[in-house]
C-alpha cells in the first residue's frame, strides 16, 4: 500500500468522502403497485393479510426492489447504476492503495414510513462512512457504508444501508516445512545416523536387546550402556492408519501412517512410500530408503517394491 502516500494520508483523503452523495437521485421506475406486492408476497411465501387487499401496504423489506431499475436501468441513469464521481474516486483510490478485491458484508434497512400501493418514490445515496484500517481473514483493507434514503414527497419511508469490503487479499501461505523431530541427548545419535543415510538401532551391551526408540537405558535389564547396530533396510508393514482428519498444515490427506517392523525385531513409525494411501497392507514388504525434505531435513522412509528409487 505505498502508492497512495503515507497511510495517515490516505486515510484523510478516504475519510473524505464521508458525507458525499454515492448515488445520483434517481425516481422510481413503476409506483409502489400491487402486482409487484404480490409476485414478492408468493416468492417469499409470505402470506400476512397487510400485504393484500384494498388498504395493502407493501412489505417493508421491499424497499429496495422499488429503488431497482432492472434489465433497461432508470431513466437517466446511464448504465452504471447511477453511481456518482465521488464514489467511483473513492473506489479507485482504495484500488490504488492496494484494495483491489472487494465482497459485500451486510445491509441493515430501516422502515419509517409504510409504502402504499400508487406511492411515488425516490431514493439518493450517500458515501456514510469509511472505516479505519481493518484486518480480516479475507485480508486487510477498508469497510466502506453507502446509506440509500427512500422518499415519498418529503417524507422519508426508510434506509437502506449497503456495506462492502475494499480489501488487499491476504497472501496465500505457503506450505509450512515438515516438523523437525525433537532431538536431544538420548536421541542425537539415532540423528546423526539419518543424516549419513544410516538407520541405528540401539542395542544393549549388557542383555544385548535392540530397542527403538532410543532410550537411555535397557527395559530388559536395566544397563546404562549400549552400542548400535546398523539396519539392514529389510522390513514389513506390521500396522498402519489412514489419516484424513484432522488436518495438519504441512501434510494433504489421506495418507498413510505406518508401522515397520524391521528385519532385525523392532519397529518404527514411518511413511511407505511407492503406493496410493488406500492400497497399503499389513505384511507388505519395505525396504528403507533416505528422504531429504525441506533442504535439510532427512527421514528415514519406506519403499514398496523393493528398489530404492
Ligand atoms: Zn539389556
Amino acid at each position: 500500500m505505498a502508492s497512495a502516500g503515507s497511510l495517515p494520508d490516505l486515510e484523510k483523503r478516504l475519510k473524505a468522502y464521508e458525507g458525499r452523495p454515492s448515488a445520483v437521485v434517481g425516481v422510481g421506475k413503476d409506483p409502489v403497485n400491487a402486482p409487484m406486492i404480490r409476485h414478492w408476497c408468493e416468492a417469499m411465501g409470505d402470506n400476512n393479510p397487510a400485504y393484500a387487499g384494498p388498504d395493502a401496504i407493501a412489505p417493508p423489506t421491499m424497499l429496495q426492489v422499488w429503488t431497482m431499475g432492472g434489465l433497461s436501468g432508470l431513466s437517466g441513469h446511464s448504465g452504471d447504476n447511477g453511481r456518482t464521481k465521488a464514489y467511483d474516486e473513492l473506489l479507485a483510490l482504495l484500488d490504488e492503495a492496494g484494495c483491489t478485491s472487494v465482497v459485500a458484508t451486510d445491509c441493515e434497512q430501516e422502515y419509517l414510513r409504510a409504502l402504499r400501493p400508487g406511492d411515488e418514490i425516490t431514493f439518493d445515496a450517500v458515501i456514510e462512512s469509511v472505516s479505519e484500517r481493518k484486518t480480516t481473514k479475507l485480508g486487510t483493507g477498508y469497510f466502506v457504508t453507502t446509506r440509500m434514503d427512500v422518499w415519498v414527497g418529503e417524507d422519508l419511508a426508510g434506509t437502506h444501508r449497503f456495506r462492502i469490503l475494499k480489501y488487499a487479499p491476504a497472501r496465500r501461505q505457503e506450505k509450512p516445512p515438515r516438523p523437525r523431530p525433537v532431538v536431544n541427548r538420548d536421541n542425537a545419535g539415532f540423528w546423526e545416523g539419518v543424516r549419513q543415510h544410516r538407520l541405528l538401532i540401539q542395542r544393549c551391551t549388557g542383555c544385548g536387546t535392540l530397542r527403538h526408540p532410543w532410550l537411555p537405558g535397557c527395559n530388559t535389564c536395566g544397563c546404562p550402556d549400549w552400542d548400535t547396530v546398523e539396519a539392514s533396510g529389510e522390513g514389513t508393514v506390521y500396522s498402519y492408519v489412514v489419516l484424513h482428519h484432522p488436518p495438519f498444515p504441512a501434510f494433504t490427506p489421506p495418507y498413510a501412517v505406518a508401522l515397520i517392523e524391521l528385519a532385525e525385531g523392532v519397529r518404527m513409525i514411518s511413511n511407505v512410500l511407492g503406493l496410493a494411501y488406500d492400497k497399503v497392507r499389513i505384511g507388505q514388504s519395505v525396504r528403507l530408503e533416505f528422504q531429504s525434505y525441506n533442504d535439510d531435513l532427512v527421514l528415514p522412509v519406506f519403499r514398496v517394491g523393493g528398489e530404492a528409487a
